[in-house]
Protein backbone atom coordinates (compact mmCIF):
# COMPACT_ATOMS: atom_id res chain seq x y z
CA UNK A 1 0.00 0.00 0.00
CA UNK A 2 2.90 2.05 0.84
CA UNK A 3 4.35 1.77 -2.45
CA UNK A 4 1.31 3.29 -4.24
CA UNK A 5 0.64 5.81 -1.89
CA UNK A 6 3.94 7.18 -2.48
CA UNK A 7 3.38 7.07 -6.77
CA UNK A 8 0.54 9.90 -6.14
CA UNK A 9 2.28 13.57 -6.31
CA UNK A 10 1.95 15.20 -2.57
CA UNK A 11 2.14 19.02 -1.75
CA UNK A 12 3.66 19.09 2.11
CA UNK A 13 1.00 20.43 4.83
CA UNK A 14 1.51 18.22 7.92
CA UNK A 15 4.22 17.85 10.27
CA UNK A 16 4.26 13.89 9.84
CA UNK A 17 1.98 11.95 12.21
CA UNK A 18 -0.63 13.87 14.45
CA UNK A 19 -0.10 12.86 17.70
CA UNK A 20 -2.54 10.89 20.15
CA UNK A 21 -3.45 11.50 23.46
CA UNK A 22 -5.26 10.19 25.99
CA UNK A 23 -8.47 12.45 27.89
CA UNK A 24 -7.59 11.42 31.66
CA UNK A 25 -9.32 14.66 32.96
CA UNK A 26 -12.61 14.25 30.84
CA UNK A 27 -12.93 10.30 32.07
CA UNK A 28 -12.46 11.77 35.56
CA UNK A 29 -15.27 14.72 34.93
CA UNK A 30 -17.43 12.09 33.25
CA UNK A 31 -17.04 9.52 35.91
CA UNK A 32 -19.65 6.63 36.05
CA UNK A 33 -21.34 8.59 32.53
CA UNK A 34 -17.62 7.66 30.64
CA UNK A 35 -19.39 4.17 31.54
CA UNK A 36 -15.73 2.60 32.06
CA UNK A 37 -14.00 3.63 28.60
CA UNK A 38 -10.84 5.18 27.83
CA UNK A 39 -11.24 8.00 25.96
CA UNK A 40 -8.50 8.89 23.19
CA UNK A 41 -8.34 11.79 20.36
CA UNK A 42 -6.17 12.12 17.84
CA UNK A 43 -5.23 15.66 16.80
CA UNK A 44 -6.39 16.40 13.20
CA UNK A 45 -7.04 19.84 14.86
CA UNK A 46 -3.24 20.63 15.24
CA UNK A 47 -1.40 21.23 12.10
CA UNK A 48 1.04 24.06 11.26
CA UNK A 49 -0.88 25.75 8.03
CA UNK A 50 -4.44 27.67 7.89
CA UNK A 51 -5.63 27.27 11.23
CA UNK A 52 -5.17 23.28 10.65
CA UNK A 53 -8.02 20.74 10.33
CA UNK A 54 -9.29 17.20 8.53
CA UNK A 55 -8.89 19.19 4.85
CA UNK A 56 -5.66 19.55 4.67
CA UNK A 57 -4.46 15.87 4.45
CA UNK A 58 -6.50 15.32 1.51
CA UNK A 59 -5.11 19.01 0.38
CA UNK A 60 -1.84 17.44 0.12
CA UNK A 61 -2.93 15.12 -2.50
CA UNK A 62 -5.24 17.29 -4.11
CA UNK A 63 -2.77 20.34 -4.53
CA UNK A 64 -0.24 17.70 -5.63
CA UNK A 65 -2.04 16.72 -8.24
CA UNK A 66 -3.06 20.64 -9.33
CA UNK A 67 0.78 21.25 -9.25
CA UNK A 68 1.93 18.10 -10.76
CA UNK A 69 -0.88 19.29 -13.61
CA UNK A 70 0.64 22.79 -14.36
CA UNK A 71 -2.43 24.10 -12.75
CA UNK A 72 -1.98 27.86 -11.41
CA UNK A 73 -5.90 28.06 -9.90
CA UNK A 74 -7.33 25.91 -7.67
CA UNK A 75 -11.19 26.18 -7.18
CA UNK A 76 -13.42 24.67 -5.21
CA UNK A 77 -16.91 24.74 -3.66
CA UNK A 78 -18.91 24.71 -0.11
CA UNK A 79 -21.06 26.33 1.95
CA UNK A 80 -20.49 30.06 3.28
CA UNK A 81 -18.71 28.68 6.44
CA UNK A 82 -16.74 25.76 5.05
CA UNK A 83 -13.53 24.81 6.78
CA UNK A 84 -12.48 22.80 3.33
CA UNK A 85 -12.43 26.22 1.59
CA UNK A 86 -10.29 28.04 4.42
CA UNK A 87 -8.25 25.39 4.53
CA UNK A 88 -7.97 25.40 0.48
CA UNK A 89 -7.78 29.02 0.67
CA UNK A 90 -4.78 28.77 2.85
CA UNK A 91 -3.35 25.64 1.25
CA UNK A 92 -3.31 27.28 -2.27
CA UNK A 93 -1.48 30.71 -1.08
CA UNK A 94 1.54 28.18 0.10
CA UNK A 95 1.63 26.15 -3.62
CA UNK A 96 1.60 29.89 -4.93
CA UNK A 97 -1.65 29.23 -6.65
CA UNK A 98 -4.80 31.42 -7.08
CA UNK A 99 -7.75 30.30 -5.23
CA UNK A 100 -11.44 30.85 -6.14
CA UNK A 101 -14.23 29.58 -3.83
CA UNK A 102 -17.81 29.00 -4.77
CA UNK A 103 -19.65 29.49 -1.49
CA UNK A 104 -23.61 28.42 -1.30
CA UNK A 105 -25.43 30.14 0.92
CA UNK A 106 -27.02 26.69 2.43
CA UNK A 107 -27.76 26.99 5.91
CA UNK A 108 -30.68 28.96 6.92
CA UNK A 109 -28.46 30.97 9.62
CA UNK A 110 -28.93 34.68 8.73
CA UNK A 111 -26.63 36.75 11.61
CA UNK A 112 -24.21 39.05 11.00
CA UNK A 113 -21.60 36.38 12.69
CA UNK A 114 -22.47 33.43 10.36
CA UNK A 115 -22.42 35.34 6.91
CA UNK A 116 -18.93 37.87 7.68
CA UNK A 117 -17.28 35.90 10.47
CA UNK A 118 -15.55 32.53 11.19
CA UNK A 119 -13.87 31.12 8.40
CA UNK A 120 -15.06 33.70 5.77
CA UNK A 121 -13.00 36.18 7.34
CA UNK A 122 -10.05 34.14 6.50
CA UNK A 123 -10.64 33.01 2.90
CA UNK A 124 -10.27 36.48 2.30
CA UNK A 125 -7.09 36.77 4.74
CA UNK A 126 -5.85 34.22 2.77
CA UNK A 127 -6.30 36.24 -0.30
CA UNK A 128 -9.48 34.00 -1.91
CA UNK A 129 -11.47 35.50 -4.29
CA UNK A 130 -14.93 34.50 -2.98
CA UNK A 131 -18.09 33.80 -5.47
CA UNK A 132 -21.35 33.74 -3.11
CA UNK A 133 -24.38 31.25 -4.58
CA UNK A 134 -27.75 31.52 -3.66
CA UNK A 135 -28.35 27.70 -2.16
CA UNK A 136 -30.02 25.83 -5.13
CA UNK A 137 -27.48 26.25 -7.56
CA UNK A 138 -25.21 23.71 -8.83
CA UNK A 139 -21.46 25.06 -6.82
CA UNK A 140 -19.82 22.81 -8.78
CA UNK A 141 -21.01 23.14 -12.05
CA UNK A 142 -20.24 26.66 -11.62
CA UNK A 143 -16.88 25.92 -10.51
CA UNK A 144 -16.42 24.12 -13.78
CA UNK A 145 -17.63 27.01 -15.72
CA UNK A 146 -15.03 29.44 -14.04
CA UNK A 147 -12.43 26.45 -14.74
CA UNK A 148 -13.43 27.00 -18.81
CA UNK A 149 -13.48 30.53 -18.62
CA UNK A 150 -10.10 30.61 -16.55
CA UNK A 151 -8.78 28.07 -19.65
CA UNK A 152 -10.19 30.60 -22.05
CA UNK A 153 -8.15 33.41 -20.64
CA UNK A 154 -4.59 30.50 -21.45
CA UNK A 155 -4.39 29.34 -17.66
CA UNK A 156 -5.53 26.51 -16.20
CA UNK A 157 -7.55 25.76 -12.88
CA UNK A 158 -7.57 22.21 -10.92
CA UNK A 159 -11.39 21.96 -9.55
CA UNK A 160 -12.58 19.23 -6.84
CA UNK A 161 -15.93 19.48 -5.34
CA UNK A 162 -17.01 19.86 -1.40
CA UNK A 163 -14.90 18.77 1.52
CA UNK A 164 -12.33 18.04 -1.41
CA UNK A 165 -13.63 14.47 -1.12
CA UNK A 166 -12.83 12.61 -4.55
CA UNK A 167 -11.11 9.29 -4.58
CA UNK A 168 -7.64 11.21 -4.89
CA UNK A 169 -8.66 13.77 -1.86
CA UNK A 170 -9.70 10.15 0.20
CA UNK A 171 -5.70 9.28 0.37
CA UNK A 172 -5.26 11.87 2.94
CA UNK A 173 -7.37 9.32 5.32
CA UNK A 174 -5.50 6.40 4.10
CA UNK A 175 -2.18 8.16 5.56
CA UNK A 176 -4.16 8.67 8.85
CA UNK A 177 -4.95 4.94 8.81
CA UNK A 178 -1.41 3.87 8.28
CA UNK A 179 -0.53 6.80 11.65
CA UNK A 180 -3.17 5.34 13.28
CA UNK A 181 -2.12 1.28 13.16
CA UNK A 182 1.89 2.69 13.68
CA UNK A 183 0.21 4.55 16.85
CA UNK A 184 -1.13 1.47 17.89
CA UNK A 185 1.60 -0.91 17.77
CA UNK A 186 3.88 1.59 19.50
CA UNK A 187 1.36 1.92 22.41
CA UNK A 188 0.55 -1.47 22.25
CA UNK A 189 -3.24 -0.91 22.39
CA UNK A 190 -6.23 -1.50 19.69
CA UNK A 191 -9.08 0.80 19.84
CA UNK A 192 -12.31 -0.82 19.66
CA UNK A 193 -13.64 1.88 18.34
CA UNK A 194 -12.41 4.92 15.78
CA UNK A 195 -14.99 7.64 15.36
CA UNK A 196 -15.11 10.52 13.05
CA UNK A 197 -17.50 13.09 11.60
CA UNK A 198 -19.01 12.77 8.42
CA UNK A 199 -20.13 15.31 6.09
CA UNK A 200 -18.84 14.81 2.67
CA UNK A 201 -17.52 11.18 3.65
CA UNK A 202 -13.85 11.53 2.63
CA UNK A 203 -12.70 11.19 6.20
CA UNK A 204 -14.42 7.85 6.96
CA UNK A 205 -13.98 6.00 3.18
CA UNK A 206 -10.53 7.11 3.52
CA UNK A 207 -10.21 5.54 6.98
CA UNK A 208 -12.05 2.50 5.31
CA UNK A 209 -9.83 1.90 2.36
CA UNK A 210 -6.93 2.33 4.26
CA UNK A 211 -7.78 0.08 7.02
CA UNK A 212 -8.63 -2.51 4.31
CA UNK A 213 -5.87 -2.55 2.18
CA UNK A 214 -3.74 -3.15 5.67
CA UNK A 215 -5.87 -5.92 6.07
CA UNK A 216 -7.78 -4.50 8.96
CA UNK A 217 -10.98 -4.08 9.89
CA UNK A 218 -12.84 -1.10 8.61
CA UNK A 219 -15.92 -2.19 11.12
CA UNK A 220 -13.61 -1.11 13.71
CA UNK A 221 -14.73 2.84 12.16
CA UNK A 222 -17.77 4.60 13.47
CA UNK A 223 -18.87 8.03 11.55
CA UNK A 224 -21.73 10.08 12.81
CA UNK A 225 -23.29 11.93 9.84
CA UNK A 226 -23.82 15.76 10.22
CA UNK A 227 -24.63 16.04 6.30
CA UNK A 228 -26.78 13.63 4.44
CA UNK A 229 -29.56 11.31 6.07
CA UNK A 230 -27.92 8.23 7.20
CA UNK A 231 -28.89 5.85 4.27
CA UNK A 232 -27.64 8.06 1.60
CA UNK A 233 -24.13 8.68 3.90
CA UNK A 234 -23.57 5.02 4.03
CA UNK A 235 -24.11 4.81 0.30
CA UNK A 236 -21.85 7.71 -0.37
CA UNK A 237 -19.37 6.29 2.05
CA UNK A 238 -19.01 3.07 0.62
CA UNK A 239 -18.86 3.92 -3.04
CA UNK A 240 -15.89 6.59 -1.95
CA UNK A 241 -14.45 4.24 0.08
CA UNK A 242 -14.49 1.10 -2.88
CA UNK A 243 -12.96 3.95 -5.69
CA UNK A 244 -10.23 5.26 -2.77
CA UNK A 245 -9.28 1.41 -2.17
CA UNK A 246 -8.72 0.90 -5.87
CA UNK A 247 -6.22 3.61 -6.37
CA UNK A 248 -4.05 2.09 -3.25
CA UNK A 249 -5.00 -1.76 -2.98
CA UNK A 250 -6.66 -2.89 -6.79
CA UNK A 251 -6.95 -6.30 -5.47
CA UNK A 252 -8.68 -5.67 -2.66
CA UNK A 253 -12.63 -5.30 -2.31
CA UNK A 254 -14.72 -3.68 0.39
CA UNK A 255 -16.54 -5.98 2.81
CA UNK A 256 -20.22 -5.25 2.72
CA UNK A 257 -21.06 -4.45 6.12
CA UNK A 258 -17.54 -2.62 6.73
CA UNK A 259 -19.47 0.70 6.69
CA UNK A 260 -20.62 1.51 9.89
CA UNK A 261 -22.66 5.47 10.15
CA UNK A 262 -25.05 6.78 13.06
CA UNK A 263 -27.80 9.25 12.25
CA UNK A 264 -28.99 9.89 15.73
CA UNK A 265 -26.56 13.40 16.03
CA UNK A 266 -27.75 15.45 12.78
CA UNK A 267 -30.46 17.13 14.30
CA UNK A 268 -32.95 19.02 11.92
CA UNK A 269 -30.20 19.64 9.03
CA UNK A 270 -26.73 20.37 8.37
CA UNK A 271 -25.12 23.27 10.36
CA UNK A 272 -28.20 23.51 12.72
CA UNK A 273 -27.06 23.50 15.83
CA UNK A 274 -28.24 21.27 18.06
CA UNK A 275 -28.49 20.79 22.47
CA UNK A 276 -26.24 17.71 22.56
CA UNK A 277 -23.69 19.63 20.25
CA UNK A 278 -23.61 22.37 22.46
CA UNK A 279 -23.10 20.54 25.35
CA UNK A 280 -20.16 18.25 23.64
CA UNK A 281 -17.98 21.81 22.98
CA UNK A 282 -18.43 23.21 26.57
CA UNK A 283 -17.63 19.61 28.14
CA UNK A 284 -14.88 19.26 25.91
CA UNK A 285 -13.15 22.72 26.23
CA UNK A 286 -14.30 23.20 30.30
CA UNK A 287 -12.24 19.46 31.16
CA UNK A 288 -9.96 19.59 28.25
CA UNK A 289 -8.78 23.38 27.01
CA UNK A 290 -9.96 21.16 23.74
CA UNK A 291 -11.81 23.06 21.03
CA UNK A 292 -14.91 21.04 18.90
CA UNK A 293 -16.19 22.80 16.35
CA UNK A 294 -20.35 23.45 16.24
CA UNK A 295 -20.84 21.83 12.90
CA UNK A 296 -19.04 18.58 12.46
CA UNK A 297 -16.87 17.50 15.65
CA UNK A 298 -19.17 18.75 18.47
CA UNK A 299 -22.39 16.56 16.85
CA UNK A 300 -19.69 13.26 16.36
CA UNK A 301 -18.23 14.04 20.33
CA UNK A 302 -21.93 14.11 21.41
CA UNK A 303 -22.27 10.68 19.81
CA UNK A 304 -19.23 9.37 21.78
CA UNK A 305 -20.50 10.81 24.85
CA UNK A 306 -23.80 9.10 24.28
CA UNK A 307 -22.44 5.75 23.59
CA UNK A 308 -19.94 5.88 26.74
CA UNK A 309 -22.80 7.23 28.48
CA UNK A 310 -24.80 4.23 27.48
CA UNK A 311 -21.76 2.14 28.10
CA UNK A 312 -21.11 0.63 24.88
CA UNK A 313 -17.18 0.77 25.28
CA UNK A 314 -17.01 -0.84 28.80
CA UNK A 315 -13.56 -1.78 29.53
CA UNK A 316 -12.54 -0.59 25.69
CA UNK A 317 -10.16 2.16 24.77
CA UNK A 318 -11.70 4.75 21.75
CA UNK A 319 -10.51 6.49 19.51
CA UNK A 320 -12.05 10.28 18.47
CA UNK A 321 -10.58 12.24 15.70
CA UNK A 322 -10.34 15.98 16.47
CA UNK A 323 -11.01 17.07 13.16
CA UNK A 324 -10.77 20.96 13.62
CA UNK A 325 -13.27 24.02 12.77
CA UNK A 326 -12.12 26.41 15.45
CA UNK A 327 -13.15 29.10 13.11
CA UNK A 328 -16.70 27.65 13.19
CA UNK A 329 -16.93 28.51 16.48
CA UNK A 330 -16.97 32.47 16.14
CA UNK A 331 -19.78 32.36 13.49
CA UNK A 332 -22.10 30.53 16.05
CA UNK A 333 -21.62 33.01 18.20
CA UNK A 334 -25.07 33.30 18.80
CA UNK A 335 -25.95 29.74 19.23
CA UNK A 336 -22.86 28.95 21.75
CA UNK A 337 -22.97 32.02 23.79
CA UNK A 338 -24.80 32.13 27.19
CA UNK A 339 -25.00 36.31 27.50
CA UNK A 340 -28.09 36.66 24.78
C1 LIG B 1 -15.16 18.67 6.66
C2 LIG B 1 -15.11 18.42 8.12
C3 LIG B 1 -15.46 17.17 8.65
C4 LIG B 1 -16.04 16.06 7.81
O1 LIG B 1 -15.11 15.45 6.97
P1 LIG B 1 -15.64 14.79 5.62
O2 LIG B 1 -14.43 14.19 5.04
O3 LIG B 1 -16.21 15.91 4.80
O4 LIG B 1 -16.68 13.79 5.97
C5 LIG B 1 -15.32 16.97 10.00
N1 LIG B 1 -14.89 17.96 10.80
C6 LIG B 1 -14.56 19.18 10.35
C7 LIG B 1 -14.13 20.21 11.32
C8 LIG B 1 -14.65 19.46 8.98
O5 LIG B 1 -14.33 20.66 8.53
Amino acid sequence: MKGRLSSFPRFPLLDGPTPIERLTRLEQVLGAAAGGARLWVKRDDVMRVGGGGNKLRKLEFLIGEAVAQGCDTFITTGGLQSNHARQSAAAAARAGLACELMLSDVVPRHDEAYRTNGNLLLDDLFGATVHRLPGDVNALAAAQARAEEIGREGRRAYVVGSGGSSPLGCLGYVVCAAEILEQEQAVDRRFEAIVVPNGSAGTHAGLAAGLSAAGDDPRRILSFTVLAPLDKAIEDTRRLASEALHLIAPDRNLAGDAIRIDGSQRGEAYGLPTDAMVGALRIMARSEGLLLDPVYSGKAFAGVLDGMHNGVWEDRDVLFVMTGGTPGLFAYRDAIARDD
